[in-house]
């Protein structure tokens, strides 16, 4: 959570309530606050009399991106459109602020897409009509740490195959929930393991419905989806940067680097270093199948892919990519294939590159393991909580046809 009120807003009021005294029509006055988890809203004026709200995020730019804002607005009159001029902060391109539609919730649980907004130079202008004087807006659907915790939770109470467990306490000390599933024989080291992550940057909020889609789809009736849970183990961590996630901060480019790029072997964060331990557990079983690390891309990305090029993996590795490609291209017919190569032969772009994500774990896995980084488009028409779910169902019928297919991981 990131709050600030600035100036103007207690020169401001006073007036327009005067005014409102005077002829007899004071009403609730208009409040946004982002006091809470994931909050995120720099107010930087509210003019009373037109409901407008001038505000910016509120990110601490040393922890990522300040590109995420979630706020919450009290005492809206329902009888007029609260109108928000959303102002993108300096350190980063405003494409990246400002989506097309913002996530909009009445009761803080349900998200759906405000109207288009409109954008005329820095400033972007969402107009929001309600019948409630509460609501929340957010630059895409929340999803919080509790949010994780409350659904890995729910999931391991309903369903007996299904295990929550911490992955780590963070370094701010807070607790990274995770999911185990796998149900009935073979005994667990025959299985191939499936790792899915998601927001290691914590604004690319996408990667945690993804994740969430993918679940409610493997935990239900779908003959694919058994299958998986009979013949794989799959992990799944919803949140990886908790504590960027749980401050509204954008985590992308943090300091002293983000958690995609911290993937050594002497990793900054608790949740990496616990990843790596586990991965690392299954591949010594010489079962390591899968790990997907889901992202948000740019604001007019399609659906991408970043594959670690043929080059540098081996022949079989490329065939086993092709493979999943092609599985997932029928899912996702508009998917984009994006080269994952280090950017030259220097000796710091080749440190960098290997401290990704996806090479770290293809470098220290089995000879069949596979491993991608999936970007969920987030602007309209995409960016709505079902078709990030609705990607996760995709992926998990992918999955089960790449386990099953010709030639087994
Ligand atoms: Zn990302």
């Amino acid at each position: 959570m990131r709050a600030n009120v600035m100036g103007g807003f207690s020169r401001v009021l006073p007036v327009a309530a005067l005014l409102a005294l005077q002829t007899g029509s004071l009403r609730a006055e208009l409040r946004i606050s982002s006091d809470f988890e994931s909050g995120s809203a720099q107010v930087i004026e509210i003019d009373q009399a037109t409901q407008t709200v001038l505000f910016q995020p509120a990110g601490d730019a040393a922890r990522g991106w300040p590109n995420w804002w979630f706020l919450r607005v009290d005492g809206a009159d329902p009888q007029r459109p609260v109108v928000f001029k959303l102002r993108s902060r300096p350190e980063i391109a405003a494409s990246w602020t400002m989506p097309l539609r913002a996530a909009f919730s009445t009761n803080g649980t349900t998200w759906v897409h405000t109207a288009p907004g409109e954008r005329r130079g820095a400033v972007e202008t969402y107009r929001v009509s309600t019948p409630s004087a509460t609501f929340w807006l957010a630059w895409g659907p929340p999803f919080t740490v509790s949010d994780a915790k409350a659904f890995v939770h729910s999931v391991a109470t309903e369903h007996s195959f299904a295990k929550e467990f911490e992955l780590c306490k963070s370094l701010e000390g807070r607790s990274v929930p995770a999911l185990q599933i796998a149900e009935g024989n073979p005994p667990d080291d025959k299985r191939p393991g499936i790792w899915i992550l998601a927001r290691q940057h914590a604004w690319e909020v996408g990667g945690s419905w993804v994740a969430r889609g993918f679940v409610e789809w493997l935990v239900g009736s779908d003959e694919s989806a058994r299958w998986i849970r009979q013949h794989a183990e799959v992990f799944v961590v919803p949140i990886m940067d908790a504590d960027r996630v749980a401050t509204g901060d954008g985590g992308k480019n943090s300091q002293p680097h983000d958690h995609n790029r911290d993937w050594t072997e002497t990793p900054h964060y608790v949740e990496v270093a616990a990843a790596q331990k586990q991965i690392q557990s299954v591949v010594r079983q010489g079962r390591m199948g899968m790990m997907l690390d889901l992202h948000n891309p740019g604001a007019g990305s399609p659906p991408e892919l970043y594959v670690i090029p043929g080059n540098l993996v081996s022949t079989a590795t490329a065939g086993r990519q092709d493979r999943f490609i092609s599985l997932l291209r029928e899912q996702v017919p508009d998917l984009k294939i994006v080269d994952e190569h280090p950017r030259s032969d220097a000796p710091e772009d080749q440190t960098r590159w290997r401290s990704l994500t996806a090479p770290w774990v293809q470098a220290h896995a089995n000879p069949q393991t596979i491993s991608f980084t999936l970007e969920t488009p987030w602007n309209a028409p995409h960016g709505t909580t079902e078709s990030y779910r609705e990607m996760g169902r995709k992926l998990g019928l992918v999955i089960e046809k790449y386990l099953r297919g010709p030639e087994k991981p």
